[in-house]
């Protein structure tokens, strides 16, 4: 009798252990190890609680338009723990020199569809507004320059003014990325922007994707844009492992990949000398990741590989009592356009945002930090956390806590051309045959994304081993 298929899975991040629970669950004839390199699964997916808070201190949630992530969810039994946001609370607010100012009802990822709330809003001048509804008349493609792909930026400023891409599109599509909006593709990050300009006019584009209310009706709040889990996003994680027993390995991380030997395609060789055979290997986790342990193997893949570039995080997290606060916490947060120099460039309201995250009479709030505070202590952020608290929600106190989360090289910004790039890294590995990559640096982004790929992966790994 044939052997089952070696599959070995490199990092037990959110797409190593979707890889694995789609190859156990898939029921192929197929013997998984997923190798981990530190004492913690998950990566990026961090739940702490502290004094009845609790605290997701990378990613809280997914959008929840892409099914993928749900479906995973529901699969390991947790569909009651679905959560989404706060429906009273679906607002966000852009910082300004003196304060905080509601975005323009009717924004599609910072993109206007309604022309009404717009000229009343005050963040933008009469010409910055006159130059949006520009946007009306200009044909499709114009001021492009020639090529597939374009920055998100350009996109933004040729079709609605430089005052729209500071103020409203700009901190959002690049706060997503902790990227620049200058250099970050526009095909590769948001593709449904690209969309909005099929029949010209985008602000007409982001129209026709809102959703329609009869005349008279009553104003329902906006959709949950995200969706998330009752005990944060640390618990999808947990369910992963239980689902996953006997397969994980954890502390043992890899160190290269090599050709295999005694009949296996490849060996994974692990930092304490162990050699994994496989017929396939899966590396999830960072592009830099996955170069560094192909290097031996096929050095212009990882040169291919280590071009993607990354950015970093650092957040700090403040927990206040709420009479302890000049204004009451009404939407998920706010962005701070670039320009204004501040050294926070968004905070999310947390408890305001989700439910269950805050003791009643609590608050939870988060500050992400521009690039220039990454190398700052943890007392300095402290520090300048509260100096952002007082301007924007009136803080009057000390936090209770505070509490600072940092992310190293954890968020890839795909840049001009990098479905190109990606297509490139495809074709190197199918001529390898077995080796396969799935995470954010591929193909999406977020979770969903991850999931989605993992899932894809492990659909091919299927259709080579007996059923
Ligand atoms: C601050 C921040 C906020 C984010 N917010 C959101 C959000 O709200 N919504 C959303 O959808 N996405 C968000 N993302 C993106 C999301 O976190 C990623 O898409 C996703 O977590 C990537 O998962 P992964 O498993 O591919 O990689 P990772 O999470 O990086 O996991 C890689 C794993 O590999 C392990 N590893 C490293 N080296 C080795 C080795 N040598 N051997 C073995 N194992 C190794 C690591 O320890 C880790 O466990 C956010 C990202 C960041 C950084």
């Amino acid at each position: 009798m044939a052997a089952a298929r070696r599959v070995v899975v490199i990092g037990g991040g959110i797409s190593g252990l979707a890889t694995a629970h789609a190859l156990v669950a898939g029921g192929a004839d197929v013997a998984v190890e997923v190798l981990e390199a530190s004492a913690r699964l998950g990566g990026n997916l961090r739940t702490v609680r502290r004094d009845g808070f609790l605290l997701d201190e990378g990613p809280d949630s997914w959008v929840a338009q892409k099914p993928h992530a749900t479906q995973l969810v529901k699969a390991l039994g947790l569909g009651d723990a679905l959560i989404e946001t706060i429906a009273d609370n679906r607002r966000v607010y852009v910082a300004t020199r003196t304060g905080l100012v509601a975005q323009p009802a009717g924004l599609f990822l910072g993109i206007p569809s309604r022309v009404r709330p717009l000229l009343r809003s005050p963040l933008l001048t009469p010409l910055g507004k006159a130059r949006v509804l520009l946007d009306l008349v200009l044909p499709r493609g114009y001021g492009r320059a020639p090529g597939e792909d374009e920055a998100v930026g350009d996109f933004v400023q040729r079709r609605l003014g430089k005052e729209a891409l500071d103020r409203l599109a700009g901190p959002l599509l690049g706060g997503l990325f902790s990227g620049d909006v200058a250099d970050l593709s526009l095909m590769s990050t948001y593709p449904q922007i690209a969309a909005l300009e099929k029949n010209g006019s985008v602000v007409r584009g982001a129209r026709a994707l809102m959703p329609k209310r009869a005349p008279g009706a009553p104003s329902t709040p906006p959709k949950s844009p995200f969706a998330s889990l009752r005990d944060g996003m640390g618990s999808l994680v947990d369910a992963l492992e239980r689902a996953l027993d006997g397969v994980v390995r954890r502390e043992l991380a890899v160190a290269r990949v090599e050709a295999g030997r005694d009949g296996a395609k490849y060996a994974v060789v692990d930092a304490k000398g162990g050699v994994h055979a496989a017929d396939e290997v899966v590396l999830t986790g960072p592009a830099h990741l996955a170069a560094a342990l192909l290097r031996g193997l096929d050095a212009a893949l990882a040169d291919d590989l280590a071009s993607i570039r990354y950015g970093s995080a650092v957040a700090a997290f403040l927990a206040y009592r709420e009479a302890d606060l000049g204004r009451r916490l009404d939407a998920t947060g706010y962005l701070v356009p670039r320009d204004l120099g501040r050294d926070v460039v968004a905070g999310t309201w947390v408890s305001s945002k989700w439910p269950g995250r805050a003791p009643a009479g609590h608050v939870l709030v988060r500050c992400f930090f521009a690039e220039r505070n990454l190398e700052a202590t943890d007392a300095t952020l402290v520090e300048l956390a509260e100096k952002e608290a007082a301007f924007t929600i009136g803080a009057r106190a000390e936090p209770l806590f505070a509490h600072v989360a940092r992310f190293h090289r954890g968020s890839p910004q795909p840049r001009v051309g990098h479905a190109a790039l990606i297509a490139r890294i495809r074709g190197r590995l199918a001529a390898h045959g077995g080796l396969h990559v799935a995470g954010s640096a591929y193909d999406g982004v977020g979770i969903s994304d991850c999931v989605r790929q993992a899932e894809q992966v492990a659909a091919s790994i299927r259709a080579v081993a007996r059923p």
